[in-house]
């Protein structure tokens, strides 16, 4: 997960949102609220919402990756607070994401978790036939990458199966934020997601291989059309690690590191040759 490209919804689109969600905030009942959003995202013109849609892939990671797992294509217009719990988020600009539809439908679904002012964590949930009641005040569980970064929060083990863990000094709050997300999405059980952070980073290195070969016929051509491919590779949140534990070495450990994985002696070497590739970042 990377923090996205932040996108301005154009006036006019704005405007067409603003016309579906107008009549359900100015319903009395939370009730009716949480039922007419529904009716009205259900029955929504969804050749109108392409043009959301649009936007919302030019947020996306790599080419209109998930921005969850960053691996499927991002299909699903996902509501980062769900519609079934916030109402009036429902045709908000600001709440949409897009995921695809295994991290939407299969994982997160209507789940989340919020902590009150108190400290008090609550998973929100709805109880058939229970009276259906706003949730109380309270900051969310999951990662948000439209606003979190979630580097802060998340780190990938690339000297060993590329896992994703809590970054080590967190505490508290967002300790949990950080459990919560891989939790949610499952990112180190879903086989497949780790094996792809391999390859990305296989394929990380062997961009920066080519972008050698093409410094030393100095090729401009070639290196700015190679520059500009690497914003396209799935997984950028791989990149975004590999520069960061480059950036953050520590001299003593670095070497106890190198010594023990061939992957950071490969990051090692190649950084060590062009540190003008440090500066590239996707994190907006
Ligand atoms: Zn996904």
């Amino acid at each position: 997960m990377i923090k996205l490209r932040k996108k301005n919804l154009p006036t006019a689109l704005r405007q067409k949102l603003k016309v579906l969600q107008d009549p359900i905030d100015a319903l009395m009942l939370y009730q009716d609220k949480v039922e007419t959003a529904a009716d009205v995202w259900n029955k929504k013109d969804a050749k109108a919402f392409q043009a959301v849609r649009g936007i919302l892939e030019e947020m996306c990671p790599g080419v209109h990756r998930c921005v969850y797992c960053e691996d499927a294509r991002g299909d699903d217009i996902e509501h980062f607070h769900p519609k079934k719990f916030y109402p009036e988020m429902t045709f908000v600009w600001e709440n949409y994401l897009l995921a695809c539809s295994v991290c939407n439908s299969n994982f997160k679904r209507d789940k989340f978790a919020i902590v009150d002012t108190t400290g008090q964590r609550h998973d929100l949930h709805r109880v058939k036939n229970a009276p259906v009641i706003a949730p109380p005040q309270g900051a969310p569980l999951l990662i948000n990458p439209r606003y979190d970064n979630p580097i802060e929060y998340l780190q990938i083990d690339i000297a060993r199966k590329f896992y994703i863990y809590p970054r080590l000094h967190l505490t508290g709050f967002d300790l949990e934020r950080a459990k919560y997300t891989i939790e949610t999405f499952q990112l180190n059980d879903r086989p497949e997601l780790p094996r792809w952070r391999e390859t990305a980073f296989r394929n990380f290195i062997g961009w920066i291989d080519t972008y050698a070969v093409h410094k030393a016929d100095n090729d401009h051509k070639a290196l700015k059309i190679h520059a500009s491919a690497l914003a396209k590779y799935s997984h950028l949140s791989v990149w975004e690690e590999i520069r960061r534990v480059y950036l953050s070495r520590i001299p003593a450990t670095w070497e106890k590191l190198k010594a023990r994985s061939e992957r950071i002696r490969a990051i090692d070497r190649r950084f060590n040759a062009y540190p003008e590739l440090l500066d590239i970042t996707f994190i907006r």
